[in-house]
């Protein structure tokens, strides 16, 4: 059931139950926010190379997709992306942490400095995170346009029972659901 999920989940982030929407997949939650949040034309801003559904679904729900290009040792310079996002002020920006195909992890404080500069929801994408460390999910609590996003697929192999699930603030939170289809 429902409830039971999300309190385990609850428990095994430290956060609040009712910061948690779980769905089809971490996949289904970055639709669900494309949805939620994305009009025609919105810009998303990402680091790239990043995982390709952020452009895909970009794509899908015409918005468009600008990709900052990581470093050649697949760092990434914050400052850069700070600037850029103040710039073309995108709707959506989104943080692959540690991202996939490089492995770079970002630092926590680097992405606390991105929510304090920026109005954009900031999206990490922490489908990973189960083997690196410095996780930002408690700071849904502190920042109102964080989102985060993690899933059973990885860490745990268990990708074929599409389980994956967003942590928010209680405003977004409350917006997604009612986007989200109750199934
Ligand atoms: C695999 C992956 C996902 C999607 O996983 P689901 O199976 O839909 O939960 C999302 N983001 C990243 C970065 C991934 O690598």
């Amino acid at each position: 059931n429902e409830t039971l999920l999300r309190d385990e989940i609850g428990r095994y982030l430290n956060i609040n139950p009712d910061n948690i929407v779980a769905g089809n997949g971490s996949s289904e939650m970055i639709e669900l926010v494309m949805k939620t949040f994305i009009d025609k034309d919105d810009i998303i801003l990402s680091f790239i190379p990043t995982f390709s559904m952020y452009s895909i679904f970009s794509k899908i729900y015409s918005a468009k997709f600008v990709g900052i290009k990581s470093n050649d040792d697949f760092s990434t310079n914050m400052d850069i992306l700070i600037r850029i996002a103040k710039e073309i002020k995108p709707k959506v920006i989104f943080l692959c942490n540690p991202n996939n195909p490089t492995g770079y992890l970002t630092d926590k404080n680097e992405i606390k400095k991105l929510l304090e500069s920026v109005d954009s929801i900031v999206v990490v994408d922490e489908a990973y995170m189960e083997f690196a460390r410095d996780s930002v999910v408690e700071e849904i609590s502190r920042y109102k346009n964080l989102i985060v996003l993690r899933t059973l697929s990885k860490a745990l192999g268990l990708a074929a029972i599409r389980l994956g699930y967003m942590a928010a603030c209680e405003d977004i939170i409350k917006v997604i659901k009612k986007v989200k289809s109750p199934y």
